[in-house]
């Protein structure tokens, strides 16, 4: 029987393919890897210095993660297994991380003792106050130096006799180095910002404007605060208002298959009431993608390549994600939004192939859920350290919330039918070095094709199709590995 002959019309049938199948074939260069610019747009009006995001998912995202994200240059999705105000809490601790101006400013007035001050200090964990009156007028700064060991000052003075009443002071539009300056030249840790009027509106630190300076790459909003992700299941408006008061850059809605027509018109509404971009995902195909690039200021794809997502074998449904990215970033691009691969990374490699298929960011699960700033603690089986990782459709998961992610009712007798896994994956220390090895390999596949950015790389790169003889000899093979690789390992 020729090839092309078959049965019936109906297995007459396109192939997809996923990461493993394609190779980028390499191009001529003098794109030295750590020369590649990773920054990229990740929904309409937000930028990342790295295209990297990590996934929604109650083993990998809370706050403590997303901002280390945003300080390596990414961003993080906050999951949503929590209550609204929760998510609201999440959003504002990101953007309070590392903020040069603190705007919760713990205050004295002239007339509380010394004593008050000192415990109410401690209490808040600051070891100085602006000194304000009832108009907030800044009178002064107290510090833990100026009164403790109460040497020249008694417990029951007022903080009026114990306090600096020269106070350097700036403005709103001090800078960091300014202000670092001003700290320096008049030997002094904090630095009162005040208004016209000498008002109190805020304060920098010493230790703020440092901390700031260690991240210079970091991915921050037009005030300068970390940018953070939230997502919100495909009919929860309130936690989307919620998350965009509380000022998240990016609301993503949270669906396995955002080409349900209902969850197209709930996003709809859902984007036009917020002032946050929405990525609308996720999907896998340029059908879903024609149905929401009207609105949509980014779109994510994925239907079942997760690594603890088993929809495939469940519903029998799914794409092949180079084939999935490349369909929906064809369309995309025609309207200029941004697409993100999201789901079955498992190398540096398969990241930058899914950039090269059209995505112009991509997010990651598992690659983060054993890192130290992921939730859960390290448990340690045969000897090695593992941290929990379980899908969002996995019972365990869907059980604390969630299960409308997947269009099924959060009925309580009744049983969850699962689309994940509950899992365990290695522990693998701080995020950084694993972001810092996803980044690397990503920028050296940009070597390989010779391209300096994201967009020149996606649009010189090509893809070769590969034989499973060829998927073996990519491996290392042939020998047995005596030291673990940061960056490889044989059974990912
Ligand atoms: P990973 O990086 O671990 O391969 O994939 C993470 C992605 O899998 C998430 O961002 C999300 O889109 C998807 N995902 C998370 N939990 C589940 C699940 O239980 N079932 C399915 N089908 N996908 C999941």
């Amino acid at each position: 029987m020729a090839s092309d002959d078959v049965f019936s019309e109906k297995l007459r049938v396109p192939e997809a393919l996923t990461f493993d199948d394609v190779l980028l074939r390499p191009k001529e260069s003098r794109v030295e890897p750590d020369d590649a610019d990773m920054r990229t747009r990740v929904s309409t009006n937000v930028t990342l210095s790295v295209p990297v995001l990590s996934a929604a998912m109650d083993t990998v995202t809370e706050a403590e993660l997303a901002v280390e994200m945003a300080r390596q240059g990414g961003m993080g999705v906050l999951h949503r297994n929590m209550s609204v105000e929760e998510t609201a809490e999440g959003v504002e601790e990101v953007k309070r991380a590392d903020e040069l101006i603190i705007r919760d400013v713990v205050t004295a007035s002239p007339e509380q003792t010394v004593r008050e001050v000192d415990r109410m200090m401690e209490r808040e964990g600051v070891s100085g106050a602006p000194v304000v009156d009832e108009d907030d007028a800044v009178l002064g700064i107290i510090s833990g130096t100026d009164i403790r060991p109460y040497l020249e000052v008694g417990e029951y003075d007022a903080v009026r006799e114990a306090m600096t009443d020269e106070v350097i002071t700036a403005s709103e539009d001090v800078t960091p180095r300014a202000a670092l300056e001003l700290m320096y030249e008049h030997r002094i840790e904090r630095v009162p910002i005040v208004d016209d009027e000498n008002r109190l509106t805020g304060l920098v630190t010493m230790a703020g404007v440092l901390a700031r300076r260690e991240y210079d790459d970091a991915a921050r909003d037009d005030d300068g605060a970390l940018v953070v992700g939230v997502a919100v299941g495909p009919f929860e408006t309130d936690r989307a208002r919620a998350a965009d008061e509380a000022g998240a850059d990016v609301v993503f809605i949270d669906c396995a298959h955002a080409h349900n027509l209902d969850v197209i018109d709930s996003a709809r509404e859902i984007e036009a009431e917020i002032d946050a971009d929405v990525v609308v995902g996720n999907v896998g195909t340029a059908e879903a993608a024609e149905a929401v690039v009207g609105f949509a200021d980014g779109i994510k794809v994925g239907i079942g390549p997760g690594s603890i997502c088993t929809t495939r074998i469940v519903s029998g449904a799914g794409m092949p994600q180079i084939t999935a990215v490349a369909e929906v970033a064809d369309v995309a691009d025609r309207h200029g939004v941004p697409v993100i691969a999201d789901g079955g990374i498992r190398y540096s490699g398969d990241a930058i192939k899914a950039i090269a298929a059209g995505a112009d960011a991509v997010m990651l699960g598992s690659y983060f859920a054993g890192t130290d700033e992921a939730p859960g603690r390290i448990v340690t089986m045969n000897g090695k350290r593992y941290k929990q990782y379980r899908g969002m459709g996995s019972v365990g998961a869907m059980n604390d919330g969630g299960g409308d992610r997947y269009l099924k009712d959060e009925a309580e007798d009744e049983e969850f039918v699962p689309e994940g896994v509950e899992a365990a994956t290695p522990y693998k220390g701080p995020l950084s070095s694993e972001l810092h090895q996803l980044v690397g390999g990503m920028q050296s596949g940009m070597g390989y094709v010779g391209a300096e950015t994201i967009p020149e790389f996606k649009e010189r790169s090509e893809f070769v199709r590969v034989s499973s003889a060829g998927q073996t000899e990519s491996h290392a093979h042939d020998v047995v590995i005596t030291d673990e690789a940061p960056n490889y390992s044989p059974d990912n």
